[in-house]
């Protein structure tokens, strides 16, 4: 394994530095697939929050063409910056009232998370005339500070949101509690295969997103296909929202 390069405050990170933890998430993942024996595909996401334009404008040079956004007042402030060829994914926790802000500016919602949010985007795609790809947000360890279905609500959820016009279930996204990636990835692995192959397996079913800067590998060895990169590529963020 490659050292890790050194991860600097977010403000301080030079451009060759975002270059340099571009190539090393890139080898680790790599790595990880190979170690699994994957052949299918992992999508690197570049999560947004807190940086400059100049940054996100940079990594899309580098070939990053997918980008996560955590809040509706920043991003609207920032997406018509942003390369034409990003796509763009909203991964935050998101207010009923502000969906439709970003109802046809981004291609994928990573955070349902109740089945009144399902709705409003329901609505509100079918206002634009548009279908929403979203993904169920898994509160696979039960924690009490976190949004999220829990394994258990999640099938009766799916089969509510599964009726709705206007959005596509795509798959599931989770946060695990801090560290015990090892104990909650293969859970989420297990959740998302039986969905997908199930009994009454849902068709379109084709995303699992998790994976963060401090547990992306592991994330990928269990069966991760969209890893979320924040402070790993460009630096520490001062501050978090
Ligand atoms: C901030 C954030 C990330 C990225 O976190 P890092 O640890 O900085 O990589 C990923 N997913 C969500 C939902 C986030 O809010």
């Amino acid at each position: 394994m490659s050292k890790a390069p050194d991860i600097k405050p977010a403000a301080d990170t030079a451009l060759q530095d975002i270059k340099a933890n571009y190539g090393f998430i890139k080898e680790q993942v790599a790595e990880a697939m190979d170690k699994s024996g994957r052949k299918d595909e992992v999508r690197i996401m570049a999560v947004t929050k807190t940086v400059a334009v100049d940054r996100i404008n940079y990594a899309e040079s580098l070939g990053i063409n997918l980008l996560g956004e955590n809040r509706v007042q920043e991003f609207l402030g920032k997406y018509e910056n942003y390369s034409e060829n990003s796509e763009i994914h909203f991964i935050g926790g998101l207010q009923n009232n502000k969906v439709k802000y970003i109802i046809d500016k981004v291609s994928m919602i990573h955070s349902v998370d109740s089945i009144k949010l399902a709705e409003e985007i329901s609505r509100r795609a079918l206002s634009k005339n548009l279908t929403m790809d979203i993904l169920l947000e898994v509160n696979i360890g039960r924690e009490l500070s976190k949004g999220g279905f829990t394994d258990t609500e999640l099938i009766s959820a799916i089969g509510e949101i599964a009726q709705l016009q206007g959005v596509r279930i795509r798959g599931l996204m989770t946060i695990p509690p801090p560290l015990e990636g090892e104990y909650y990835f293969p859970r989420m692995q297990e959740l998302y295969e039986n969905l997908r192959n199930g009994e009454k397996a849902l068709s379109g079913m084709d995303t699992l997103s998790m994976g963060m800067s401090g547990d992306y590998a592991l994330a990928v060895k269990y069966g991760s296909n969209i890893v979320r990169i924040g402070s790993g590529l460009f630096g520490y963020r001062n501050y978090t929202i």
